[in-house]
């Protein structure tokens, strides 16, 4: 393809730290997914390349808080606009990187780009307050600090979003901030680093270390008395990790972690809405989404016709590299993950459920896994309790609300859950009684810019976009008065 050879051959593929290209004596591959070819190699960060980039970043955080809130914000409209303006860029890398098909990765250029226009529009409003103590003793004047210098580290499965919906509240509230991007997708990051070199981001403000060992990296940082935050999107697994290395130094996190999303129909929804919202919750991001629906409680009254339907609907999508055109279904981001799908299919259908559509991975180049209906699942199956992450529809019965609603409950994650009903009463009930942090109520998708993105139990801690957004960003700083 000339076109993905052209944009490659002009990417950035240096450590972004203090403002500057940086080249490392190592570098490890990035892999197109739909191939298993290296598309390019970038640099690979070390220890001492995250002392600098944090020196950089504690360097330059007193200015950038002092810089008016007005310029902050105008910096990341420009960001925003510069993404916007070199969307195709943004996109086809991100397909070939990750795989989505290219009409997701545009979606996601609209729906990451769109934190930093938010942003920067959040950025002017941090307000305080003045107040009398009841007891007529003194005056409360409350204000909103930065945070300081913040490390985030970005998961592979939407490039720019994970990343932007950090970025642009940090450097709105104030905050400097490192990003260490996933190592299957550091491409996406480094172009935006340059994005936000030509908005005029001053130098140090931002750095970004691809890494090929992790924790190499990160863990010096977290004993840094420099470093102020971790943010974090991944597996609930790395999350407790870090937040067990968070505990020495009492940072402050957010962590956005895990789902097991539940996609609950109800005996009076809408099938063919409910098929809809299925494929959707299901399908975007080929079912590599923390949000995306894992497993499908369909009340027993209309189970037979919500698998027919979504049956059909799965067998007709087009799997393939995703920058073809009418490709609907891109690969897995690696073997690994998708021995990970294959293996929950084999475990379900050992234990009694059937396949109505798809459950092979397809034959060839590339990590791809056939679109999949498994209806009858058994209790035991593993699949209705851990994260599948790939296009696998696990589907199983329920008789009556109190049984729906429990079978969703029944998970120690607690991020997204999606009920179909046409009943309201019944909707805001099952919505107030579902452990998550998100419900999507007759819909298949719940993420926006506008909404606070975040989960309950062991799926997280600290909301990210909305106007809660921000706040992770912000000290409360009480200031008493006579
Ligand atoms: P992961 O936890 O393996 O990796 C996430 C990031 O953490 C990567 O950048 C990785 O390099 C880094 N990392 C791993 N071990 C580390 C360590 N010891 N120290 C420092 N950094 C370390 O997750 P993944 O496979 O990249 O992403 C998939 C997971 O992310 C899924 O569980 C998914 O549900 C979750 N996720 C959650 C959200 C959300 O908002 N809640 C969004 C997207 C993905």
């Amino acid at each position: 393809m000339r076109e993905a050879a052209e944009l490659l051959a002009t990417l950035p593929t240096g450590l972004w730290i203090g403002g500057h290209q940086t080249a490392t004596e190592h570098t490890f591959p990035v892999y197109n997914p739909a191939t298993g070819q290296v598309l390019t190699e970038v640099a690979d960060a070390t220890a001492g390349h995250g002392a600098r980039a944090l020196a950089a970043a504690a360097e330059a955080q007193a200015g950038w808080a002092a810089t008016p809130s007005r310029t902050r914000a105008e910096i990341l409209r420009r960001a925003w606009e510069l993404v916007m303006a070199r969307r195709d860029d943004f996109a086809l890398l991100m397909t070939l990187e990750m795989g989505k098909p290219l009409a997701e990765s545009h979606g996601e250029v609209t729906y990451g780009g769109e934190f930093l226009r938010w942003f920067a529009e959040e950025a002017v409003r941090v307000h305080g307050r003045y107040t009398h103590s009841p007891s007529g003793g003194g005056r409360i004047l409350v204000t909103k600090q930065p945070v300081g210098p913040t490390l985030a580290i970005t998961p592979w499965n939407f490039p720019l979003a994970m990343g932007t919906r950090k970025i642009a509240p940090a450097l709105a509230a104030g905050c400097t901030m490192v990003v260490k991007p996933a190592a299957e997708t550091p491409l996406t990051m480094l172009l935006l680093g340059q994005v936000f070199a030509d908005a005029g981001l001053p130098p140090g403000v931002l750095s970004i270390l691809p890494t090929s060992r992790a924790a190499a990296l990160t863990d010096p940082m977290f004993t840094d008395e420099r470093l102020r935050k971790v943010t974090f999107t991944g597996s609930t697994a790395v999350g407790k990790t870090l937040l067990a290395q968070s505990a020495s130094r009492v940072l402050r996190v957010s962590m956005e972690l895990g789902g097991n999303a539940p996609f609950v129909v109800f005996a009076d929804a809408d099938i063919d809405a409910a098929v809809d919202g299925a494929m959707a919750a299901k399908m975007r991001n080929m079912g590599e989404a923390c949000t995306a629906a894992n497993r499908f409680h369909v009340d027993n009254s209309v189970r037979a016709e919500f698998t027919a339907a979504l049956s059909e609907r799965m067998r007709a999508l087009q799997i393939g590299p995703g920058h073809l055109d009418g490709v609907q279904v891109g690969p897995l981001i690696s073997e690994r993950q998708r021995d990970t799908v294959a293996e929950l299919v084999r475990d379900a259908t050992d234990k009694g459920a059937r396949v109505t559509t798809g459950g092979s991975r397809v034959a060839g180049d590339g990590y791809f896994y056939e679109p999949t209906v498994l209806a009858d699942v058994p209790a035991d199956a593993r699949i209705l309790r851990e994260e599948v992450f790939g296009p696998v529809a696990a589907i199983t019965g329920f008789d009556g609300e109190a049984a729906g609603i429990a079978a969703a409950n029944a998970t120690e994650y607690g991020l997204a859950a999606y009920i179909y009903t046409t009943d309201l009463d019944r909707a805001l009930r099952v919505a107030e009684a579902l452990e998550s942090g998100m419900v999507g109520v007759n819909r298949g998708i719940v993420s926006d810019v506008a909404a606070p993105f975040g989960g309950v139990k062991e799926s997280g801690l600290g909301r990210e976009a909305g106007t809660e957004g921000i706040e992770e960003y912000l000290e409360t700083k009480y200031i008493a008065l006579p």
